[in-house]
This record gives C-alpha cells, sequence and structure tokens, in this order.
C-alpha cells in the first residue's frame, strides 16, 4: 500500500545539485518547500527549475510551496559574530544602536517598534528557546533587561515574546514583493509566515490574486493570538500549518502537544488540509537515524491524523537528505498500518451541503465497509478528492484529471495521488473502465479487483460531481 501522509521537505545548500534533487523525488518527497526567509530570487528560480526538472524526470507530480519570512523579528549582529550572557547579568536590546555594532552588554533589532510593544515584567525569548531574557524597564528606544537563561547567543537570532502579542503585522514589504515573486514562480502553495487573523490570510490572498498567482494560501500557526483566532484563520485558509518551531517559543513547550492536536483536529473538521512542521526528524543533520522519539513524533502526528509532515534543516543544510526522508517515509507508512487508522468516525452527526460533498462521504463509507482497491475521483478542481482525504480509511484515492495544477494541488492531499487522465479525450461510455484501466496499467488493481469511481454528469465541469459507480476490473 502507498503511504498516504505527504512529506514536505525544504530545500537549501544540502539539495542543490539535480543528482540530490533527483534523489529526493526517489525517496518521496511530494511537496517541496522553498523559505524565501533565507536566499536570493535567483536562488529560489533556479530551484523551481531543478524541482520541475528531476519531477519530470522520475514522472511524479511535485508540489512548489513558497514560505513567506513574514515580521520574524531579530537580533541584529555583534562585532565578534557571537557572545555569551551570564545568568543574572543586565542585557540592553537597542532600537537606535548601529546593526553590526552588539557586544555582551548591548544589541540591535530588526523590529524598531519593538520598545513600544514591550513592558517591564515581560519574557523574551531569543533563538529557539534557549536564551530568556526579562525586562527590568524600557526607556526610549532602550530595552534594559535581565539575563534569566544565559548562554551563547550568536546574529541575528530571532525574539518572540512569551505569551505573544507583538503587534507586527503579518505582512513586510519583503513579504509583498515575494507574493509576486511567488506567482511569476507558479508555485502551488504559499505560505503565509505569523498571520494573527483571518485578515492577515485575506490581504495575503488579495495580493497573490492581484498579481496573478494561483496558490493555495497556507496560514502557519505560530503566534499566540493565532490560537485564539483559530477557527476564522483555519476557514480563510487552504491549509495551514503547525509551526511548531515559533509556536512553542511563544505558548510554552508544555502547551504544544495539546494545541498541534487540536490544530489537527479542526483543520480536518473544517475540511482544510494540515502540515504538522519543524524538529521532525532534526537530529538526523548530524546524524544517519533518527532517534527513537522522533520516531514517534513523527508517526503520533500520522496518528493524529495530519496531511503533511514537514522537513526543514534537515533537509535544507543537513547531512543526509535523502535518508531522512526515507527514514520519514517509513515511519509514516509503520504508523499508518494502525487499525484506528483505518476506520472514520468524521462527521458522523453533520449534514452535508453540496452534491459532490455528500458523493465524496458515501463513497468513503462504502469503501470503508467493503473490499474495494481504490478510489478513482475524476475531478477538475480536486474538491472531491479533498473531501474523501478527510475521512480516514486505508484505500487509496487517486484525483484522475487533466489539470496540471490540480495534480500539484493534491501533493499535499494525505492519501490522494495525482494521475495525468484526460476525460475530454477519453469516449464517454467508456470513461469509468478507462479510468480503471489507467490503475491497472500501473498495477496498481488488477482483474476482479473493485474500485469506486466519481465523476459528474457533464466531463470538464469544476464541483459538478454527482455520480458514484463500483466496478470490477477487468468485467
Ligand atoms: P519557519 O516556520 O521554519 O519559517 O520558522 C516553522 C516554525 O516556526 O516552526
Ligand atoms: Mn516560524
Amino acid at each position: 500500500m502507498p503511504r498516504r501522509t505527504k512529506i514536505v521537505a525544504t530545500l537549501g545548500p544540502a539539495t542543490d545539485s539535480p543528482e540530490t534533487m533527483q534523489a529526493i523525488v526517489r525517496a518521496g518527497v511530494d511537496v517541496v518547500r522553498l523559505n524565501f526567509s533565507h536566499g536570493e530570487a535567483a536562488d529560489q528560480q533556479r530551484r523551481v527549475q531543478m524541482v520541475r526538472e528531476a519531477a519530470a524526470k522520475v514522472g511524479k507530480d511535485v508540489g512548489i510551496l513558497g514560505d513567506l519570512q513574514g515580521p520574524k523579528i531579530r537580533i541584529e549582529k555583534f562585532r565578534g559574530g557571537r557572545v555569551t550572557l551570564q545568568d543574572g547579568q543586565r542585557f540592553v536590546l537597542d532600537a537606535e544602536l548601529a546593526d553590526d555594532a552588539g557586544t555582551a552588554e548591548t544589541v540591535g533589532i530588526t523590529y524598531k517598534a519593538l520598545p513600544q510593544d514591550v513592558r517591564a515584567g515581560d519574557a523574551l525569548v531569543l533563538g529557539d528557546g534557549e536564551i530568556v531574557l526579562r525586562v527590568l524597564d524600557v526607556q526610549g528606544a532602550r530595552i534594559t533587561c535581565s539575563v534569566e537563561n544565559g548562554g551563547d547567543l550568536s546574529n541575528h537570532k530571532g525574539i518572540n515574546r512569551q505569551g505573544g502579542g507583538l503587534s507586527a503585522e503579518a505582512l513586510t514589504d519583503k513579504d509583498r514583493r515575494d507574493i509576486r515573486f511567488a506567482a511569476q514562480l507558479g508555485v502551488d502553495y504559499l505560505a503565509v509566515s505569523f498571520p494573527r487573523d483571518a485578515g492577515d490570510i485575506e490581504r495575503a490572498r488579495e495580493l497573490l490574486q492581484a498579481a496573478g498567482g494561483k496558490a493555495g494560501i497556507v496560514a502557519k500557526i505560530e503566534r499566540a493570538e493565532a490560537i485564539q483566532n483559530l477557527d476564522p484563520i483555519i476557514r480563510t485558509s487552504d491549509a495551514v500549518m503547525i509551526a511548531r518551531g515559533d509556536l512553542a517559543v511563544e505558548i510554552g513547550d508544555a502547551e504544544l502537544p495539546g494545541i498541534q492536536k487540536l490544530i489537527i483536529h479542526r483543520a480536518r473538521d473544517l475540511s482544510r488540509v494540515v502540515i504538522t512542521a519543524t524538529q521532525m526528524m532534526e537530529s538526523m543533520i548530524h546524524s544517519p537515524v533518527p532517534t527513537r522519539a522522533e520516531v514517534l513524533d513523527v508517526a503520533n502526528a500520522v496518528m493524529d491524523g495530519t496531511d503533511a509532515v514537514m522537513l526543514s534543516a534537515e533537509t535544507a543544510a543537513g547531512k543526509y537528505p535523502v535518508k531522512t526522508i526515507e527514514a520519514m517515509s517509513r515511519v509514516c507508512a509503520g504508523a499508518e498500518k494502525q487499525r484506528i487508522m483505518l476506520r472514520s468516525g468524521h462527521r458522523l452527526d453533520q449534514r452535508f451541503e453540496r452534491v459532490d460533498e455528500a458523493i465524496a462521504m458515501a463513497v468513503m463509507y462504502t469503501a470503508n465497509h467493503m473490499d474495494v482497491k481504490a478510489i478513482i475521483a475524476l475531478t477538475e478542481s480536486g474538491s472531491t478528492t479533498l473531501w474523501m482525504s478527510r475521512i480516514r480509511s486505508g484505500i487509496p484515492v487517486f484525483a484522475m484529471t487533466r489539470h496540471e495544477a490540480t495534480r500539484r494541488r493534491v501533493t499535499l492531499y494525505r492519501g490522494v495521488y495525482p494521475v495525468a487522465f484526460d476525460v475530454m479525450h477519453t469516449n464517454p461510455d467508456d470513461v469509468w473502465r478507462s479510468a480503471a484501466d489507467e490503475l491497472k496499467k500501473r498495477a496498481i488493481v488488477k482483474d476482479g479487483d473493485f474500485v469506486i469511481c466519481t465523476k459528474g454528469e457533464f466531463s470538464g465541469i469544476t464541483g459538478g460531481t454527482n455520480s458514484l459507480k463500483i466496478l470490477r476490473v477487468g468485467d
């Protein structure tokens, strides 16, 4: 059985050769992430080109996700590149200090309004939480802190306030430029970093559409406020990312497991896609095998129902990008075999609003209660397969479509596999059978197997799915 959970891998220097790119696609990458926080436009352009070529070589649809930097607040630079802070010492964040003049007593900050946003008593967390500063006093541009958790601090580390509440708007000027660039690159998904509410997502979508982009919008849940506005954010997005790195810093690591489960559950319930991200295979940046804790982390996200799991530095800058993907793929497939993963209680008590939605639900109910080998959805936009994939099941769903953009969109949907198939050039009396034959050619089904197919009355119309057929291959 093919793996259902999708793998998103971040590109970077470690994946920058055509050979490695092909190897990671072969190893099982479904979607690649371009991180607009690092690298120049030319790097991103070159990577898009390389992915498209590798995907064509391997013969697989690979989605591309462009990830905006967002208003990540960072310290500026130190004279010597890094300093060591002692517990209990004073340390000043100074919005007016020259950007390369940092010392062990003071450093500049990228967000000049930070002094207006913090008050005495606030805790500021640096990096991934290694360093904690307690604000003693704010005067003009200077935030004087006492070091609560000291340690090594290097240039450009991120700053978050514990509990959230910094007012920086989600889209910076750089993000606005990057949205236009992402539209030009033709990415399949665009991730918005640090959204506070649904309005931030709507603004990103407007800018994307104005630039002619058709990407799905991914909301990164990484601020405390976003948890307060979770449902509206999910509803205005196509997918959400549990951005555990920044999120844990804002809400505290102890809150993270419960919030991860809540976000996965809400996203599936609202028929949206969900990605679980950050540090999933962190030790594999340096090691060829994952820790047991990482194995369990990936497996638990799969069992919670995530559509996709994401790799960051593990593939972008790690020593073993291909091995990491192989390990992640193996662990996902192992977790999916568990019995609880094959049954669903999703939406048992809800009514269906649309005909295509009702058909999708009927298919999944039937598939889960009958010996069916595959589900074939003849689809234009892929929306039928999205509904299907919200239902837990062990049966693969094949999104058969003539649209390349749809094939790349469904790369993120759990248990859904893109297949190129042109209904418009198939004899209408024969569509069901031709579609099943397509899977037979790929040795996914054989004569005698049951498959369930869905399609619309009139081929080529979006949202028109209104029929379901059960057929036996070869009859
Ligand atoms: P980042 O987002 O890798 O862009 O920071 C993910 C996270 O915060 O976990
Ligand atoms: Mn982040």
